[in-house]
């Protein structure tokens, strides 16, 4: 592969949900490939996620503080991006969170929250981004969906409907916006090693083990590398696509 097709230089990518977890290493990984990287999380610790990127990598890496699923709060998040870094190029919708339960015993309040930030979220910062994208031809949007949008899960209604509803506005703006060569699509991750897959009791991490059929559990830097590769020239003509990162669970 060509450094020319994988490489990121003067770009300038804007993560959601950046300050840890497999946000924290698609912000790494875009930075190794030469992107300027805005840190939108709320998290504090995403100031010094940005440190250690400016320091690993050398590229600048800026941090602001805000709930992307609040449309002002987002909005000026993007504009205080676009003040240090310049206009957005690539957008990856990440952050999201759970709110488990049976349906029967979940809360309204339970599937609101995992809506409004996983859904919600995705589409107020998208369209805090577009409006640039579309008038300079150029960019690309990637969200992070879920092998449960594609399969279901039990006890998950509200995620899977969420991560669903991810995979649906994807291809639904990817045929809005493709004719402004602005691409956009979605990675729907299996199991990660994440703190919560980490803490599992032996006999539950092998059973979960047991449904892959790579027969082992990601890791964030398996998702990182596909977000970079649809973000560079290398997707260039990839536009709507759902990329399974799941060692062939969704099979
Ligand atoms: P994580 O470790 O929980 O990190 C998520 C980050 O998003 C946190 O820093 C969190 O901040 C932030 N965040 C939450 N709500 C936000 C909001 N309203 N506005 C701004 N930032 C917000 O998550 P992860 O496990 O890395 O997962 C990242 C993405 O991958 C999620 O969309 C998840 O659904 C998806 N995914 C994960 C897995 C997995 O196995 N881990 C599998 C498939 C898909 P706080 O810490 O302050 O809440």
């Amino acid at each position: 592969m060509s450094e020319r097709n994988t490489s990121l230089d003067e770009r300038v990518a804007l993560v959601t949900g950046g300050a840890r977890g497999i946000g924290r290493a698609i912000a790494f990984r875009l930075a190794e490939a030469g992107a300027k990287v805005g840190i939108v999380d709320l998290a504090e610790t995403g100031a010094e996620t940005a440190r250690e990127i400016e320091q690993a990598t050398g590229r600048t890496a800026t941090f602001v503080r805000a709930d992307i699923s609040k449309e002002a709060e987002a909005r000026s998040a993007v504009a205080e991006v676009e003040s240090v870094l310049g206009p957005v190029d690539i957008l990856v919708n990440n952050a999201g969170i759970t709110r488990d339960g049976l349906v029967l015993v979940m809360d309204e309040t339970d599937w609101d929250a995992v809506l409004s930030v996983n859904l919600k979220g995705a589409f107020i910062m998208s369209k805090a981004v577009l409006r640039g994208m579309i008038k300079r031809r150029r960019g690309s949007i990637i969200n992070i969906s879920s092998v449960v949008g594609r399969r279901g899960n039990a006890g998950q209604v509200n995620y899977s409907a969420a991560k669903a509803g991810l995979i649906g506005l994807t291809k639904s703006l990817a045929r809005e916006v493709g004719s402004r060569n602005v691409r956009v699509n979605a990675v729907a991750p299996g199991y990660i090693e994440t703190e919560m897959t980490a803490a599992l009791p032996e006999p539950a991490r092998k059973a979960l083990i047991d449904q892959i059929p790579l027969g082992r559990i990601g890791t964030p830097d398996a998702v990182a590398d596909a977000v970079a590769f649809l973000a560079a020239d290398t997707a260039s003509f990839i536009t709507g696509a759902v990329l399974a990162v799941d060692g062939g669970l969704g099979i």
